[in-house]
């Protein structure tokens, strides 16, 4: 394992240049980058090990497929809401 010291450059994925670059670390936890800052760009942000965030594109994937679970596994519940309780009358004035 490597033995990181602040300071020391490291890649890791920038948002800001949406590509992996070279990182100062400027922050470190357990003997690991926890924050370090672009050295292109000099954003500072926490270490993200290298990984690029999901893309918007991933995201509404990872949503489709999250509604097909649910749409999968949640039959009865739809059963229920086509049985919807009776409105509440609460507005109702003398
Ligand atoms: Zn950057």
């Amino acid at each position: 394992m490597p033995d990181l010291r602040l300071g020391d450059v490291i890649d890791d994925y920038c948002v800001k240049c949406r590509r992996l670059t070279n990182h100062s670390i400027v922050s470190l936890m357990n003997g690991s980058a926890a924050k370090v800052r672009c050295r292109t760009c000099y954003n500072d942000h926490d270490y993200r090990n290298e990984q690029a965030p999901p893309t918007k594109k991933e995201l509404a994937r990872q949503k489709e497929l999250y509604n097909e679970v649910l749409s999968g596994v949640a039959p009865a519940a739809e059963a229920a809401v086509a049985d919807p309780p009776p409105p509440a009358d609460k507005k109702k004035k003398k």
